[in-house]
């Protein structure tokens, strides 16, 4: 590298690579599943103490942010400062980590311990590992780097570590209700290290059908709620298809549909001699980028009004649809914004490849869209790594990461 302020950057990047292994290793070795995220928030906040970052950790409301959670108790997100607390006026860029994981599922299916962060032929292995404390540990070394650095950068850069994102993103709500809200996010999900600028939205839902039990030896004197819920979900389908045949965007045209609808799960009855007198379902719909939930809820809900128009059992009977909790919105920033051009070049500066690409699964990148944020989702690790057995990072695409976010937030403009 010549003897440039970006080269001295990547030497000293460079200089920091086992330093950033260690600390993906040793993060990874504190377990935090969603609902257990104090040890580690307390453990980041003891590394930004050591390093002389301001920070604040921010207690779970038990009240306002309490909805949906099974725990409430101990829990905090770490807001870190590397450059103090940005004055008002100061352009800010958030980077986002959530420091939550998700269970282990069955330890025996493991190759190693799940949460060992053992280091073996230049990857680091356990869960967290990909999802995404790789991330984490990318950023902060490189928010550390340039905080030592005599660089002096466009935008302050503040790191959110939330928690609860796998399960209700009920930390980032947290944090933009008592945070500034940013001029631009970085999320730092596993994206392989492709830059992602279009996210479709989900919203969960719940459908209930009624019916009247009876015995099965004279089913007609009963009224099948299964029969009744399967005309539901066929309007449902209906409509997310005829939803989706009506989306195009270039960064979904690889996949079947950008907004994906799924029936999770279906039950009815209690008993297999009896005629069921109650049926639900539950599943996701797919929102659009910029689209408003009410909008697609409202679609959904004509639907399955129209579906039972002619049903003589509805006016007695009515079928129920419940939307379960908030919505994680679609969005879609402008790939010539100067986060995503900086974002491309630096990728280029750091030997990457720079790839674009769409989401259509729920993260909190929306929340920071929804804020008003220039917001893109980019991170090291293979994402189909990520809540498998098979959990693990190459540190290479870690380091890869640290530079290409060091890069990008010295040449924003
Ligand atoms: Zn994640």
């Amino acid at each position: 590298m010549p003897h440039t302020p970006q080269g001295d950057l990547d030497d000293a990047i460079a200089s920091r690579a086992e330093e950033l292994a260690e600390l993906l290793s040793t993060t990874v070795r504190i377990p935090s599943v969603t609902g257990s995220e104090r040890a580690i928030a307390d453990w980041y906040a003891e590394w930004m103490i050591r390093h002389g970052w301001e920070l604040e950790l921010q207690p779970l409301d038990g009240t306002v942010f309490a909805s949906g959670e099974e725990t409430v108790g101990d829990r905090a997100n770490l807001i870190g400062y590397p450059f103090g607390r940005p004055g008002p006026g100061t352009p800010v860029l958030v980077l986002n980590g959530h420091i939550d994981v998700v269970p282990t599922g069955r330890e025996e299916l493991w190759a190693t311990v799940p949460f060992s962060g053992a280091r073996a032929g230049g990857r680091v292995f356990g869960r967290g590992t990909v999802d995404m404390k790789g991330g984490i540990a990318a950023a902060l070394i490189a928010l550390d780097t340039l905080r030592n650095s005599e660089v002096v950068l466009p935008m302050v850069p503040v790191i959110h570590l939330v928690i609860g994102e796998e399960t209700t993103g009920v930390g980032t709500r947290l944090a933009l209700a008592t945070e500034r809200a940013p001029d631009a996010a970085i999320i730092l999900e596993p994206t392989n290290n492709t830059i992602i600028t279009a996210c479709t939205g989900l919203q969960f839902f719940r459908v209930t059908a009624r019916g009247r039990a009876a015995h099965s030896s004279a089913p007609w004197r009963g009224v099948d709620a299964l029969a009744r819920l399967l005309v539901l979900r066929d309007a449902l389908i209906q409509t997310a298809a005829r939803r989706s045949a009506a989306f195009a965007h270039p960064r979904f045209a690889d996949v079947p549909t950008g907004i994906p609808f799924t029936i999770g799960m279906l039950e009815a009855g209690t008993y297999r001699a009896a005629v069921p007198d109650v049926a639900t379902l539950t599943g996701r719909i797919g929102l659009r980028p910029g689209e408003d939930p009410d909008h697609a809820r409202a679609e959904f809900a004509a639907a399955l009004r129209a579906a039972v128009v002619a049903d003589p059992f509805e006016t007695e009977m009515p079928h129920e649809l419940e939307w379960q909790g908030e919505p994680y919105p679609g969005w879609d920033t402008e790939e010539n914004e100067s986060l995503v051009v900086a974002l491309r070049d630096a990728l280029v500066m750091a030997q990457g490849s720079p790839e674009f690409g769409g989401f259509t699964a729920g993260n909190d990148a929306g929340q920071y869209a929804q804020a008003g944020a220039v917001t893109i989702v980019f991170g090291p690790g293979d994402a189909a790594l990520a809540h498998t057995v098979e959990e693990s990072i190459s540190e290479a695409d870690v380091l890869l990461a640290t530079r290409t976010i060091v890069q990008t937030l010295v040449s924003l403009s």
